[in-house]
């Protein structure tokens, strides 16, 4: 058996360090729990995993595991017992096991770019689940507060899903209840195609006027190219940009100019800020999501930009 440091290996093969636990998660690579961020993997699953990516074994050897160690570190993986504490429900925490690995140990804490204020502190928010207080946490402003960098999750010796339980959390409150303009802008993406409600005719004239100021600032011949088929490069815009500061949309397109990329705008459902992932609404976060890739089809573009 052999101990692999996960961000060594999302870092060799060219990934985020969540989609190598999703490989695991989905049974697309085998490995097991190792202490100190590791995973445990067999010599024949290691050497597969580099065969498929062309790497080098020895690269991502962190050190052979002695078999007595390594089903200790696997047994007690496996077999850790889940100690039932409250009323907790599985609501907020899809993999049962991983609160109860927490070891409180605070590091999550003294990363937390934003720890203490208004009392933030992720460690006590975990702890709120593990002991069934979750409706108390769902209530409370914390996941607000948190701005989902995942620094917590980045340090947590244990690998604790601490953004993915925030999220969650933010999931479960009342739609009504969700603070700021947030969900206001979901719905309003959803049923007019941006964040803001800027109709589509205004867009489109602003788009040609952007175009035309361009052309004469030193991009002769610019024309802001809406819904151009099979252009390598789709982009989406913040709504804030047409809204309130449409000058910074020229800084991209001079850019695309100079370097003769070759692009497009989509004349519906541009918008490139997808609030549903702030609010935790997968349902609204999958629909407009799908409308940027329905747009990807139906233009036949090959590559996907999302500024934000
Ligand atoms: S860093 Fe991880 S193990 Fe430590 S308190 Fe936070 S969640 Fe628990
Ligand atoms: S994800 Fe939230 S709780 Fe974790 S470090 Fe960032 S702000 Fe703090």
């Amino acid at each position: 058996m052999y101990v692999v440091r996960v961000s060594k290996l999302a870092d060799s093969i060219g990934v985020h360090r969540n989609t190598i636990r999703n490989w695991i998660k989905q049974g697309r690579l085998e490995a097991g729990p190792a202490p100190g961020k590791g995973l445990l993997l067999t010599k024949q699953e290691l050497e597969r995993i580099c065969r498929e990516y062309n790497l080098e074994p020895a690269s991502l050897m962190d050190r052979p595991l002695p078999a007595e160690q390594a089903q200790a570190v696997l047994g007690a993986a496996v077999h850790m017992p889940i100690r039932h504490m409250g009323q907790r429900t599985e609501r907020l925490r899809p993999d049962p096991q991983w609160a109860d690995v927490c070891l409180t140990c605070g590091t999550c804490a003294s990363t937390c770019p934003i720890a203490g204020v208004d009392g933030l502190d992720p460690r006590k928010a975990v702890r709120m689940v593990v002991l069934g207080l979750e409706q108390e946490l769902i209530n409370s402003q914390w996941p607000w507060k948190c701005t989902l960098c995942g620094k917590c999750e980045e340090a947590c010796p244990m690998n604790v899903e601490i953004v993915a339980m925030l999220r969650r959390v933010r999931g479960l409150r009342p739609r009504q209840e969700v603070p700021g303009p947030m969900h206001k802008g979901v719905l309003m993406d959803l049923e007019r195609g941006n964040n803001l409600g800027i109709p589509k005719e205004d867009f489109l004239f602003l788009l040609e006027d952007l175009g035309q100021e361009l052309a004469e600032e030193g991009c002769p011949g610019f024309v802001a190219p809406v819904d151009k088929q099979g252009a390598n490069l789709m982009i989406t815009v913040n709504s804030k940009e047409p809204f309130a500061e449409p000058d910074d949309m020229k800084f991209w397109w001079r850019i695309f100019h100079a370097a003769g990329e070759d692009w497009t705008i989509p004349s519906d459902h541009w918008e490139g800020v997808n609030w549903a992932l702030f609010t935790g609404d997968d349902e609204s976060m999958k629909t407009l999501v799908g409308r940027l890739v329905d747009n990807m089809y139906r233009l036949d573009c090959k590559t996907l930009l999302l500024p934000e």
